[in-house]
């Protein structure tokens, strides 16, 4: 039987080796962390339907484990080639082909110092406020409730000050989902959306959104927050521009909410070397062809599943890694 190692035991990678797993190939997911999973598990719900993101989990890894896929944890893999994978300790893995599947890096909100990211208390990410409600609890630093709350999308994206010009895709949907799980949980709380452009592009978003507006009441601002800064009485001011009226605007919250884009993996620039793979301006792996190879690398016998190419939602990664594990499959079979 012909072998495929999938690396990367994300949502992406299971789905690809599972779908190979059908096209009567033998996969190998290859994992750096202890376990399978990759960024759904440290999510909570799931947009635009609130589906439990463990649910999600639960099922994928106890199909893999059902289909009896061989996967590997705690392995980290430094070079690539169509036929080999090297792990960090040496090792080199046979294989036939290879699926790509490392997803993405989440942004590192301390690099955008003005919003005091890691300097102010109250002070989270989408990621962290992600965490929270997964762990059924969300507070400030002194253990009470917010009762103003300020989201600020766009934060590591679409900014060529941090080199980061592209779109996350994923993190105006969250804002949504996010600022209306706020306010069920907070009633009396009032919640500020501060964008760019809503960008309500799949299925159910435009609706989320509009629910957001007028049943949640959750308020939506078209501007940028340009810095936070600490009160005397433990609160965060924040200064923006709402630049529908053109008006600057200053505001006391309880907690300010980042929402971190996606950036490429630090590891996709040793990964593209030692293959021969290029790279967009953003560090996303390069498909082979944007419109007929969006699953193939340039080099034969290396696919791509997910968000390893560009930002996309878990329903978009998923449909790839299917696609991925098919073109792969058909490969094999040339
Ligand atoms: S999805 Fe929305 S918040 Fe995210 S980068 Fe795009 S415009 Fe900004």
């Amino acid at each position: 039987m012909k072998k495929v190692i999938v690396i990367g035991g994300g949502a992406a990678g299971m789905q690809a080796a599972l779908r190979l797993r059908a096209r009567g190939v033998e996969p190998l997911v290859v994992e750096r962390e202890t376990e399978t999973g990759g960024k759904l598990r440290g999510w909570h719900v799931l947009f635009p339907s609130f589906t439990p993101a463990g649910e999600l989990l639960s099922e994928l890894r106890r199909r893999v484990r059902e289909s009896g896929i061989e996967v590997l944890t705690g392995a980290t893999v430094t070079a690539i080639a169509p036929r080999r994978v090297t792990l960090s300790d040496g090792r080199c893995l046979a294989c036939d082909a290879v699926v790509l599947a490392t997803g993405f890096t989440l942004f590192d909100a301390r690099i955008k110092e003005e919003y005091g990211y890691g300097i102010y208390d109250n002070v989270v990410t989408s990621a962290d406020l992600e965490r929270m409600f997964a762990q059924g609890r969300v507070a400030k630093a002194d253990g009470t409730a917010p009762r103003r709350i300020a989201f600020l999308h766009c934060v590591g994206s679409r900014d060529e000050k941090v080199c980061q010009q592209h779109c996350s895709r994923v993190c105006c949907i969250t804002g949504v989902k996010q600022a209306m799980e706020l306010r069920r949980m907070f009633p009396a709380a009032d919640v500020f959306n501060f964008y760019m452009d809503m960008r309500m592009f799949g299925p159910g978003y435009e609706e989320l959104y509009r629910e957001a507006q007028q049943r949640c009441n959750i308020h939506f601002v078209r501007g940028r927050i340009s810095e936070a800064s600490p009160t005397i009485d433990g609160r965060l001011q924040i200064k923006a521009e709402d630049t529908l009226t053109g008006r600057p605007l200053r505001m006391s919250v309880d907690m300010l909410v980042l929402l971190v884009g996606m950036r490429a993996n630090d590891d996709n620039a040793a990964l593209a070397a030692s293959a021969g793979l290029a790279r967009s301006a953003s560090g996303f792996m390069a498909p082979r062809d944007l419109f007929l190879g969006r699953v193939s690398a340039p080099v034969e016998g290396i696919f791509y599943a997910g968000t390893v190419t560009a930002p996309k939602t878990l329903g978009e990664t998923l449909d790839e890694a299917t696609a991925a594990a098919d073109a792969a499959a058909e490969y094999l079979k040339a």
